[in-house]
């Protein structure tokens, strides 16, 4: 038995609208990945990710398919990977191609990202000026959210 997530539609829009300019489809198993990665208030390893759709579903899920389905996930823009914990969390606005930084809470988990283009014209410059063509930069930032830094206090 399936136990169905629910989310708002905004994501079924955004995952509809990414894949078919990818020229892709939106498998059922595509979309259960992606809504068990909104439905969660943090980033999730692929493992937690397995062990969350085992459940649901009621049957053993071969890794290797979960995978597949995070890099397609990925390729499209509706999935980033946090690089410092391999772990993976919807985009926030994926209804343009961008390169995000983060902001994780070591305390509850939570990722916040951040869209920056001026960090990122940053970096590029700063990179640049050293004769240095970025093709891709990651930045995570670690530390407090501000919830946990109120109960903190
Ligand atoms: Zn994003
Ligand atoms: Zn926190």
């Amino acid at each position: 038995m399936t136990k169905a997530l629910q989310i708002d539609s905004k994501w079924r829009d955004f995952a509809e609208t990414r894949c078919a300019e990818a020229d892709a489809r939106l498998t059922p198993a595509r979309w259960a990945v992606y809504t068990e990665l909104v439905s969660s208030d943090r980033p999730l390893s692929a493992y937690e990710l397995i062990a969350l759709q085992e459940d649901r579903q009621g049957r053993k899920i071969a890794p290797l398919t979960v995978y597949r389905h995070l890099d397609f996930l990925i390729k499209v823009g509706l999935v980033h990977k946090i690089q410092s914990t391999h772990a993976y969390v919807p985009c926030g606005h994926p209804d343009h191609a961008h390169e995000s930084q983060y902001l994780l809470c070591t305390q509850c988990g939570r990722a916040d990202e951040l869209e920056s283009a001026t960090l990122k014209r940053v970096l590029d410059d700063m990179a640049l000026k050293r004769g240095f063509t970025t093709t891709k930069s990651v930045v995570e930032v670690t530390g407090l959210c501000g919830d946990c830094a109120a109960v903190k206090e």
